[in-house]
């Protein structure tokens, strides 16, 4: 049996930022920190404050390392990423859950929390593209009362089955599965059954542009390319999506989209006829957020 080697989290908090740093991940210090919390068990202020500590796991810790000075993502190797103060599962089969998408949220729940506020009719919000499932868990459980009292349908779709795995799976996580219909769709055409056309929509649809996902390196070229490439010019499926709104959803319905930095301006331009185009800017001052709201009449 080989020797069972004996370190300190101090001296491999040290070993193991010096071999990120030389494998070129931007965040050395604090991968470190993330891993070696991971292996112990222990959150990073308790590692700061225990550097004498004996750490015997160095086996394991060496093998998360390497993965990480492989390039991929601190998210999948420790299987979680904190999001909005929920602990989101993730791995390859969806992007990671992004800061900016909180916004998306936040105009969400203002949107529907007003709606439901406002009179007794039934409501159906549909999130298109869950990807890891975290904005559809954030509206479960912000909504549970509602949809439990049978005001409010929350719908989940995605086009890709593993996603959808991945989705189900946090959800069972938040203990929101029974709240929730996902369903396999494309867009908004769901596979072999039928859907009420929703009311609120919200999408974080694929919009970076091909080449520039074909240029991503490091920890973004381990992101599942079908969540992220939104063809040639970036639009190839908002495109196809906002053309489908007057068809399929809900007269007067409020569509919430997240779009790359410079694209919300020519969103208008795509949204249906008879339809209002809003930026909601994000805290930077940027336009992550566009909504739509769509002529009350059934304009299809
Ligand atoms: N914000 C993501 C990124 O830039 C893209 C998400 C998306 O295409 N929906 O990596």
């Amino acid at each position: 049996m080989s020797p069972r080697l004996v370190t300190t989290v101090g001296a491999t908090l040290r070993t193991a930022t010096e071999r990120l740093r030389a494998a070129g991940s931007p965040t050395p210090r604090l991968d470190a920190e993330l891993l070696i919390g991971l292996v112990c068990g222990r959150d990073r202020s308790w590692l700061l404050a225990h550097p004498e500590a004996p750490l015997d796991d160095a086996a394991d810790l060496e093998s998360l390392v390497e993965r990480r000075a492989a390039g991929e993502p601190i998210a999948y190797i420790r299987g979680f990423k904190e999001w909005r103060s929920l602990r989101i599962r993730t791995d390859a089969r969806a992007l990671i859950p992004r800061p900016e998408t909180e916004l998306l949220v936040d105009a969400a729940i203002d949107e529907i929390a007003a709606r439901l506020t406002a009179d007794d009719r039934p409501l159906t919000a549909w999130e298109v593209g869950v990807g890891s499932g975290a904005v559809v868990v954030a509206l479960a459980l912000r909504f549970r009362q509602a949809i439990t009292l049978g005001r409010l349908t929350l719908v989940g779709s995605d086009a890709s089955a593993d996603a959808l795995e991945l989705a189900a799976e946090n959800l069972a996580a938040h203990r929101v599965a029974s709240v929730v219909q996902l369903a396999c769709a494309d867009l908004l055409e769901p596979a072999g059954r039928s859907l009420p056309r929703p009311d609120v929509i919200i999408a974080n649809l694929p919009y970076v542009a091909t080449d520039e996902v074909d240029a991503r390196v490091g920890s973004l070229g381990f992101e599942p390319r079908l969540a992220l490439d939104g063809g040639p010019d970036g639009l190839a499926v908002l495109r196809p999506f906002l053309a489908s709104l007057p068809e399929r959803a809900a007269p007067g319905a409020a569509v919430f989209l997240e779009v790359g930095v410079g694209q919300a301006g020519g969103i208008g331009d795509l949204a249906p006829a008879r339809s209002s185009a809003t930026i909601v800017p994000d805290l930077a001052g940027l336009d992550r957020v566009v909504r739509i709201g769509l002529s009350g009449s059934s304009g299809a």
